[in-house]
């Protein structure tokens, strides 16, 4: 009898334990930004080992591509590009191909050499370059000084002054990787986040997980609730890294023809199939503006975007009807 109360009490243990649930954590500092990774698991230990696989991921790909950290592969881009091809690994070539189709697909508002003149900002300190000295720099953004070559898999700057920065689309590839690894584990219902980059796997059992969109100047006011199953979004806002100077605000988001601030939308979210897709193409509405963005988001046919003005007003693409309220 003794035997079959302690087998039922640890079969009972056990089936606690294997109870499948949902298993979130939230880690602050990775390529600067929040990680917030919410999935269904088996069991609480399979999620958590999960979860860790993501976060070793995410770090892998800062020290790969952050320009904050010298020996980045990309600083070694940065440091050597403009004097000889520099060999890469293949995610960044593949990676920096995209950053150019994007630059293509956007009528270059989205280009990573912003960082050219974009290195002299510093917006945690408030520092801004003056007129001259963006004049100086101004001539090396433009993304057709960034040469690829696949057969040896290299890159090279066309010009001495041209620097890149993969802050406009390293986040969203990142999520992006995070959400291969939960799938290469079997994971089927996920949530990734980094920073306005996230990317979504399966529903909530029948339920779309539903997505806020925050007012750009009320933080806790949402001005639209999207329902989404397998989609990545992103939004970009004035008023995620910036600061106010005699009434101009100076985000990071930088206009590629002016080296200025570009402050045609106060806050554009990106709808569509991956993570690295919706982040790079978050930028667009900010630069040209909110007419000629929704004319190349309607004519990208994979992704929608919903645009705040400056003036308040809050546009849509084609495939989303804007809410009866
Ligand atoms: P987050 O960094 O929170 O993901 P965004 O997705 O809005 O924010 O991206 C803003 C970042 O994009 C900037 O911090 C900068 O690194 C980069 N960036 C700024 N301007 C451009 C541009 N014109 N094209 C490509 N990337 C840009
Ligand atoms: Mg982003």
């Amino acid at each position: 009898m003794k035997t079959t109360a302690t087998l039922c009490l640890a079969l009972l243990t056990l089936s606690t334990a294997a109870r499948a649930e949902w298993v979130e954590r939230v880690e602050d500092g990775i390529m600067g930004t929040r990680i917030t990774v919410e999935l269904w698991a088996e069991n609480r230990a399979t999620g958590e080992a999960a979860i860790d696989a993501v976060i070793a991921e995410m770090n892998r790909i800062d020290e790969a591509m952050s320009t904050y950290k010298p020996t980045s592969e990309l600083s070694l881009v940065n440091q050597r590009a403009a004097a000889e091809p520099v060999k890469i690994g293949t995610e960044l070539f593949t990676l920096l191909t995209t950053a150019l189709q994007y630059s293509r697909d956007t009528d270059g508002a989205f280009d990573i050499t912003y960082a050219s003149v974009g290195y002299l900002y510093d917006f945690r300190h408030h520092k801004r370059p003056d007129e001259a000295s963006i004049k100086q720099a101004l001539p090396a953004i433009d993304y057709h000084h960034v040469l690829l070559d696949p057969k040896t898999q290299t890159v090279r700057f066309s010009q001495q002054g041209v620097r890149i920065d993969l802050g406009g689309i390293g986040k969203g590839h990142a999520v992006d990787r995070g959400i291969a690894v939960l799938q290469g584990r079997g994971i089927t219902r996920a949530l990734v986040t980094a920073g306005g980059d996230s990317r979504i796997i399966g529903d909530r059992f029948g339920q779309p997980w539903v997505v806020g969109i925050r007012h750009p100047d009320r933080k806790d006011e949402v001005i639209a609730r999207i329902p989404l199953e397998d989609a990545a979004f992103s939004t970009s806002g004035d008023y995620e890294r910036y600061f106010d100077e005699n009434g101009v605000r100076y985000h990071h988001i930088i206009d590629p023809h002016t080296g200025h601030s570009a402050s045609k939308v106060r806050s554009a979210t990106i709808i569509g199939p991956t993570a690295t897709r919706t982040d790079g193409l978050s930028k667009t509405a900010f630069v040209l503006g909110p007419e000629r963005a929704l004319e190349i988001y309607n004519r990208l046919d994979d992704i929608d975007a919903i645009l705040v003005t400056p003036d308040g007003r809050v546009l849509y693409t084609k495939g989303l009807e804007a809410p009866s309220n």
